[in-house]
């Protein structure tokens, strides 16, 4: 008895073992033929067809198809309407739509559907790289990433400097795909031993002619020297400029163009109402504090022209107490403070920003009642992209301009 249990015991345990495994064999084989499914789907979709409208319609995996639905995205935005379908056939993409027309999933979608395709594994390395401009952005980004790709078993990360280079390489080799700014992403691929981009799969440039109007061109240029030629590129902006063309130089093969606008007047939104305020340069800040005076119970970003002026607008005002919680935002922030900062403006219900342009690009910052330029922007596309800031995908906003007299003909012919 004593020795026969044993072995009725082995047996069974056997029998369970090879049931297992059968299972794991036919769950394998369903996987399989779920993924040559989705290929076949993805082979037959028309990148041109304008009948697409919502996500669900598109040839998707479950777990990014699931991760959309638990974000609530369904309705697919101009942009992503044009851009996914190229994207997921593994085209090269120049993106052009304004700002809050939803780029960011326009990427993110591909990035996803490239690497889950390919049975991107950890041991595969880094698939795809995203580069964005600040790092406000590229946490933004990384957020948006982790919601949609929830149920996906990639690992992804930030590179955005703020950390020691030795406690982000430790972590960098073991990821697959990485948000960051480009001057730390080259001194990791420069520096850190162990850790390549051969494998890349996706590179993805956001605000793409921000990066290279803000002297990241070099470290762009170098960036590249490290990535396989073979890769899929895509590029987005806000608005398609000569520059972001320059950028053929990132050897796009045969880039599709995607522009949901025509001309930069279409640029901004049309749930946005814009104003514009003539005043003195005297009498500007009085002018500022009595808006904000007037306008409590909601939420505004005011941009200046540095960080100078940020700080001392910021001081000036807080002492006066306006009954407004006042935050401030400039480029000579430690990173930690930046980033408490802008997830804190993005959690106010009223709270009144003053920032200079560095969160002026890309950055989302839900419900946004009120974007004022208290100094005239250098030009028509820093316009479009301050007030891009408010009237975000559907909902409503109003920017205001305040211009001294003696600017106030040639910055409005401007604008038209
Ligand atoms: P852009 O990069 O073009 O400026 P974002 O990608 O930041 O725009 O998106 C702007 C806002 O629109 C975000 O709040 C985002 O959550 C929302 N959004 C994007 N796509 C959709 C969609 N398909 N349905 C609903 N909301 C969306
Ligand atoms: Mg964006």
């Amino acid at each position: 008895m004593a020795t026969r249990a044993p072995a009725r015991q082995q047996k069974a345990q056997k029998a369970q073992k090879q049931g297992k495994t059968e299972i794991r064999q036919q769950k394998r084989k369903r996987d399989q033929e779920d993924l040559q499914k989705l290929e076949a789907a993805v082979a037959d979709l028309d990148p041109k067809s304008t009948e697409l409208k919502t996500f669900a319609e598109l040839p998707l995996s479950q777990p990014t198809t699931s991760g959309l639905k638990a974000s609530h995205f369904q309705t697919l935005t101009d942009v992503q309407q044009r851009a996914i379908p190229l994207g997921l056939k593994h085209s090269d993409i120049l993106g052009a739509a304004k700002t809050g027309s939803g780029k960011t999933l326009a990427f993110l979608v591909p990035v996803l559907e490239r690497l889950y395709r390919a049975q991107w594994t950890e041991f595969d390395g880094l698939g795809a790289l995203i580069i964005s401009p600040t790092r406000e952005l590229a946490v933004q980004i990384f957020e948006v990433l982790r919601k949609i790709g929830r149920y996906h078993a990639f690992s992804a990360g930030l590179v955005i400097g703020g950390k020691s280079l030795k406690e982000e390489a430790e972590r960098l080799s073991r990821m697959n795909i990485l948000v960051c700014t480009p001057g730390r992403m080259l001194q990791h691929l420069d520096q850190t031993a162990g850790f390549d981009a051969d494998n890349l799969q996706v590179l993805v440039l956001d605000e793409a002619d921000r990066i290279m109007d803000m002297g990241f061109q070099s470290a762009v240029d170098a960036l590249v020297e490290h990535l396989p030629k073979t890769r899929q590129t895509l590029m987005f902006s806000a608005t398609q400029s000569k520059k972001v063309s320059d950028l053929a130089r990132l050897s796009l093969k045969d880039p599709e163009y995607v522009s949901v606008h025509q001309d930069a007047t279409s640029a901004t939104p049309t749930n946005l109402q814009q104003h514009y305020i003539t005043t003195p340069l005297p009498d500007k800040l009085d002018t500022l504090y009595g808006f904000i005076k007037s306008n409590l119970k909601s939420k505004i970003i005011v941009f200046l022209s540095s960080g100078k002026q940020v700080r001392f607008v910021y001081e000036s005002f807080r002492h006066l107490q306006p009954g407004i919680p006042l935050l401030h935002l400039h480029g000579r922030q430690k990173q930690v403070a930046r980033l408490e900062i802008t997830s804190r403006f993005t959690a106010a219900k009223q709270s009144c920003l003053f920032a200079t342009d560095v969160v002026a690009r890309g950055i989302d910052f839900p419900a946004v009642d009120w974007v004022i330029q208290a100094d005239c922007p250098e030009d028509v596309d820093t316009y479009i992209h301050r007030v891009g800031r408010t009237a975000r995908y559907q909902s409503n906003g109003r920017a205001v301009l305040f211009l001294d007299p003696s600017e106030e003909a040639g910055m409005i012919k401007r604008l038209e």
